[in-house]
């Protein structure tokens, strides 16, 4: 029992190492996946503010233009009423110009900013990628090899098994399946080693003789001792 506990060890390791392999590149995949999704963002972010800064220089191409066909009729008007009215107008449409030019000014800082951002996002997804690419590809040489620990293992294990006493074999099989992998614990005194407890004295002296298969009376456990 003990030898198949330390075969199973093994097996339940190997397990575990490719288990770990598969979680760290889902996490690593997350992660990516988090920041593709920053990228996308950042993209649609950009041509929105392009189409804006367009917008407003294309106003201010039309306003300018008017402004400067209003100037054009100062010529033409003949009386003061006239004139002031005209001047407010072009006045008005001046501060709107301001105003637009500001705005577009500070957009296009920002468009600024916003692609310099970009492109440090572009760059670290770039390589996240490369990073995912080539720890799968460790991950994967790394599982053949603990792939072939776990069958080689597994085999041995269940050869061993085969020659265990038909009353305890399933009962031990089924122990050493379950969730904590664990079948035997070792005796030391009269505590079980797994759970802790104390068992009666004649187990304790039971779990040292070799012709004898004893089991914890709180744990369920096979227990020995050396
Ligand atoms: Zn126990």
């Amino acid at each position: 029992m003990l030898e198949m506990q330390g075969l199973w060890n093994k097996v339940l390791s190997a397990r575990d190492t490719i288990d770990r392999h598969a979680a760290a590149l889902r996490a690593q995949g997350r992660g990516l996946d988090a920041e593709k999704a920053a990228l996308a963002d950042s993209t649609r972010k950009i041509m929105e503010l392009k189409s804006g800064i367009k917008a407003d220089e294309l106003s201010i191409a039309e306003k300018s233009d008017r402004k400067k066909k209003l100037d054009e009729r100062r010529k033409i008007i003949t009386t003061e009423k006239e004139l002031q009215a005209l001047e407010k107008e072009i006045d008005l449409l001046s501060l709107d110009i301001d105003a637009l030019e500001d705005k577009t000014l500070g957009m296009i800082d920002t468009l600024d900013a916003l692609e310099k951002q970009h492109r440090l996002l572009q760059e670290s997804v770039d390589a996240n990628e490369q990073s995912l690419t080539s720890a799968a590809q460790k991950f994967e040489e790394e599982d053949r090899v603990h792939h072939a620990i776990f069958t080689e293992n597994e085999e041995k294990f269940n050869s061993v098994a085969q020659t265990l006493g038909t009353p305890y074999r399933s009962r031990f099989l089924k122990i050493i399946k379950s969730r904590d992998g664990t079948a035997i614990a070792r005796v030391e005194g009269e505590i079980c080693g797994y759970c802790n407890f104390k068992i009666p004295s004649y187990l304790a002296i039971d779990a040292g003789k070799d012709d004898k298969v004893v089991a914890c009376t709180n744990c369920g456990k096979f227990i020995y001792r050396d």
